[in-house]
């Protein structure tokens, strides 16, 4: 059976490959670090997402033959890889500076998971750690928000949003909105759950759910139906074989 354990275990391997095996303590130790920092959990899985190389960047895409053009849409110089465009094109060096971390010196190119683990998960602590997941969140969006319609933020602008993000939450199960927004008691034992997300909203800047179709949610959706027809399996060293598939499939839609 899949679960987070399990997931944790193939990202550790993908994300420091050439380590011994998921049980090495010192890889445990980063993993751990990263997934314990203090940031919201959709800023975490998009590092974890950019140290496998599976943010949609323009280089990606142009290997995938989705488009033809793999210049940086922010700085307009250089190829838009993962790290440069998280990490060393021009203006984003300008924010990891003017942040708290106050990071200077970066190189022009590395692999971004080398630049995350040498940076935070090997010597930085928690706090450090979830700041950065929350910088590179929001330079994400900025460079959405510059690639797609042509809006530019400046770096107090970005600064400002990473010290207040919103977290939006999406589900395809209407019976859960419903019961979140009426605050009604609803019979099962996710009742336990949903207060437990109460509590833990109540951190929070801003917290929204909201309903999205199942075809929006194919992962999860997946996850959830598989687990019934392989409920004596366990995933250590590997994962559902369509899992990889559908999230490019996600990925490849959700930004060409
Ligand atoms: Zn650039």
């Amino acid at each position: 059976m899949y679960s987070v354990r399990s997931g944790y275990a193939i990202a550790l391997d993908l994300l420091f490959p050439g380590s011994s095996s998921s049980s090495s303590n010192a890889t445990q130790i980063y993993w751990k670090k990263l997934w314990s920092a203090p940031a919201i959990p959709r800023t975490k899985e998009l590092v974890w997402r950019a140290c496998n190389g599976i943010v949609p960047v323009k280089e990606l895409l142009r290997h995938r033959r989705i488009i033809n053009d793999d210049i940086c849409p922010c700085c307009g110089l250089e190829v838009e890889t993962i790290y440069h465009e998280l990490v060393s094109c021009e203006d984003v060096k300008g924010i990891w500076f003017a942040s708290s971390l106050g990071i200077r010196g970066i190189p022009s190119e590395s692999a971004f998971s080398n630049w995350f683990q040498s940076n935070f998960l090997q010597f930085g602590n928690k706090e450090a750690t979830g700041l950065a997941c929350e910088l590179i969140w929001v330079i994400w969006c900025r460079r959405n928000a510059w690639n797609f319609n042509g809006i530019k933020q400046d770096v107090r602008h970005v600064l400002n949003y990473a010290s207040s993000i919103h977290c939006p939450f999406e589900t395809d199960c209407l019976r859960i909105v419903q019961a979140w927004n009426q605050k009604r008691k609803i019979l099962g034992y996710w009742q336990d759950i949903l207060n437990e997300c109460r509590e833990d909203a109540a951190h929070l800047d801003a917290f929204s759910i909201s309903f999205t179709g199942r075809s929006c949610n194919k992962v999860t959706h997946f996850l959830a139906s598989f687990s019934f027809s392989m409920y004596d399996h366990v995933w250590l060293d590997d994962f559902p074989p369509s899992l990889m598939d559908l999230i490019y499939a996600d990925v490849a839609t959700s930004f060409s």
